[in-house]
């Protein structure tokens, strides 16, 4: 499976000149949220994940997703994996697991997103989740940005990843692109100008 060629199919990869919300400009821009916009895409992408991560030797019993990113994709996952499936969200900018949502003591929790970019947000839920009794086995996303290596990947992980480095990351693809400062932006210097891509920006 293709997954690049899907995320570009589904507008989720663009390819252009783009300026990022830290600046820096690129030549690909990102919107992990297009690509679920299609259930049965994200039914397939949940399910090519799923297989690669029974095929470890990992037991789950729920997946947990830190919202709102992780919500889609982290249902998906756990409706392919046959497990239990809760969330944590902010409230006042604190992650919490509110809603009627008990974690019991022991209860094996991976964490899904549906990218990790340096993993901050999953491991903030995953805090929530400890403190609780729960523990956490793993991390999975359908696309991984390449600041922390995965399962099955070369990519070194970098000083900003902030995933554990003992329990393992599950990731369909790395979307590594180069970020340029303006001034050294090839792109620019070919003369095209860089977009500010969504109207939100995300
Ligand atoms: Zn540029």
């Amino acid at each position: 499976m293709d997954i690049k060629k899907i995320y570009m199919g589904a507008d989720a990869l663009l390819k252009g000149h783009f300026k990022l919300s830290s600046g820096n400009h690129s030549e690909y821009y990102l919107q992990s949220a297009k690509v679920l916009e299609d259930p049965q895409t994200a039914k397939l992408l949940a399910e090519a994940l799923a297989k690669e991560i029974k095929s470890s030797d990992i037991e789950i019993d729920t997946v947990c997703a830190p919202a709102l990113g992780g919500l889609i994709a982290g249902f998906a996952l756990a409706t392919a994996l046959d497990v239990r499936f809760i969330f944590a969200e902010r409230v006042n900018g604190e992650m919490t697991i509110r809603r009627g949502f008990e974690v019991d003591k022991g209860e094996r929790i991976l964490m899904c997103e549906d990218i990790i970019t340096t993993g901050g947000s999953a491991m903030e839920a995953a805090a929530v989740v400890k403190e609780l009794g729960g523990e956490i086995v793993g991390v999975a996303a359908l696309a991984n940005r390449g600041f922390c290596k995965r399962e099955g990947s070369d990519i070194e992980t970098q000083a900003n990843c902030k995933l554990p480095q003992d329990i393992p990351f599950f990731a369909l693809a790395d979307f590594t692109f180069e970020m340029y400062d303006p001034a050294e932006c090839p792109l620019c210097k070919e003369g095209s100008e860089a977009i500010k891509p969504g109207s939100r920006g995300n």
